[in-house]
């Protein structure tokens, strides 16, 4: 069947109106923003603009009140266990910190294994190899099968065969774009006995998630790779999970009583929300919400879909261009999934260059390790010792056909030219 393509949706972003001549390929590593979005902070900042909780005057209160409606449509939006466990933070990073540093120092131990995979982004791979260090566990990855996911077997093996606490996997890699199959992950892993973690960073902008449905204890993801402002990231806990627990950070807002010679402290959320939060970029990421839920996530991932099959038609096959990731016969036949993240090379050229050469020509993309140096490894990605990484372009709902023939006609310039280096 056909997939079905968005309107056109540039005009609700304003970028796009200021920059009518770039091709914005980017947004794996941050998305544009809506109007709505902008609106929503200007607004805040303009005129509604007071710290929360502590106020007493209606300003603050009615600043406290739409803080925490956003918790609330965000444990809606994702499909939370409770309001209680969605805890704002700076960015996903931050959230896999949080875990790592309360309930990983709470639950893991000498010998102890933290399971990763091998695709993960450093950001869920950096904070446990600091627990580890700190308490004699161990970080082991499942390896990766044909397809660019988890392969199952070697995961399962590992499950059975390693003291495993916590498995912490991305749910869709930032590389590939592959989709992880989760939900059996996560069960597989609650029947060893382990808890789950799901890097969501490159998920939830673009997959409709539901956090009890994948039943996973914890779920990260970032604000601004969803439309939402930049400040702002989400840790999705199981509530009894983080129950009891010792704080994060100490400081304001997170305490019940304190003395000079000690604190008491709050519940969730606020426990682990120490701080004056980044109040109207909460506020604009609501917005943000509101703009995803009004286009509807199944759609855009089916216009992503569409982006990204209509893109390996054009390059399957160039030549001097090397893909990664699932091709477009294997997602055809449904083997895997993937989402609209294409990386490549370009024979006899670095990254860099390739990226360079289509920034000439208004064509904004990535290139590098793509914080996955463990993955470009285990893809052999050309200078793997040295890292040079590939370049990755990514598809987001404001992007159009005619942005992938841009792509295409741009990197039929950049081979033949580097084609022809190469031969003289
Ligand atoms: N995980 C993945 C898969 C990502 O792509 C990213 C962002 N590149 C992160 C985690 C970290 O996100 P942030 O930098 O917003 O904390």
């Amino acid at each position: 069947p056909s997939l079905a393509l968005l309107p056109d949706l540039r005009a609700d972003f304003p970028f796009f109106q200021v920059h009518p001549d770039l091709t914005f390929l980017d947004s794996a590593a941050s998305t544009q923003k809506p109007q709505a979005v902008i609106d929503a902070l200007t607004d805040f900042y303009t005129g509604e603009y007071a710290n929360i909780h502590r106020g007493a005057y209606r300003l603050s209160a009615l600043a406290t009140d739409r803080f925490e409606r956003v918790r609330e449509q965000s444990a809606r939006f994702f499909g939370a266990p409770a309001a209680e466990g969605v805890i704002f933070t700076r960015n996903a990073t931050e959230s896999i910190n949080l875990v790592a540093q309360t309930w990983g120092r709470a639950h893991l131990g000498a010998g102890d294994v933290i399971l990763v995979t091998e695709l993960e982004h450093h950001a869920n791979l950096v904070p446990w190899q600091l627990l580890a260090h700190s308490c004699g566990a161990r970080v082991v990855a499942a390896r990766l099968g044909e397809g660019g996911t988890v392969d199952l077997e070697d995961y399962a093996a590992k499950l059975r065969s390693l003291p495993v606490r916590l498995v912490a996997a991305g749910h869709v890699s930032n590389v590939l774009g592959t989709v992880n199959p989760v939900r059996h992950m996560t069960e597989l892993a609650h029947e060893h006995g382990a808890a789950v973690l799901l890097d969501g960073a490159q998920a939830a902008p673009h997959l409709q998630v539901n956090v009890q449905e994948l039943g996973a204890d914890f779920y990260v993801l970032s604000s601004h790779k969803m439309l939402g402002p930049g400040g702002v990231g989400l840790l999705i806990a199981r509530p009894e999970r983080l129950r009891g627990l010792p704080p994060y950070q100490g400081g304001g807002g997170m305490i019940d009583e304190v003395t000079v010679d000690g604190s008491t402290y709050a519940p969730l959320p606020g426990r682990y929300e120490a701080g004056t939060p980044a109040i109207a970029e909460v506020i604009g990421f609501g917005a943000a919400l509101d703009y995803l839920g009004g286009v509807g996530p199944e759609r855009v991932a089916e216009h992503e879909q569409a982006l990204l099959r209509l893109a390996l038609s054009e390059l399957e096959g160039m030549p001097g261009l090397t893909l990664y990731g699932a091709g477009l016969a294997t997602l055809e036949r449904g083997e895997t999934e993937r989402c609209g993240v294409l990386p490549f090379n370009v024979r006899g050229a670095h990254p860099h260059d390739v990226a360079g050469f289509l920034d000439e020509e208004g064509v904004c993309v990535r290139a590098g390790h793509h914080c996955a140096q463990p993955l470009m490894r285990a893809l052999g990605a050309p200078g793997a010792g040295g890292l040079a990484g590939t370049v990755r372009a990514s598809f987001y709902l404001y992007n159009t056909p005619d942005d992938v023939h841009t792509l295409v006609r741009a990197l039929r310039g950049v081979s033949e030219f580097f084609g022809e280096e190469a031969d003289t």
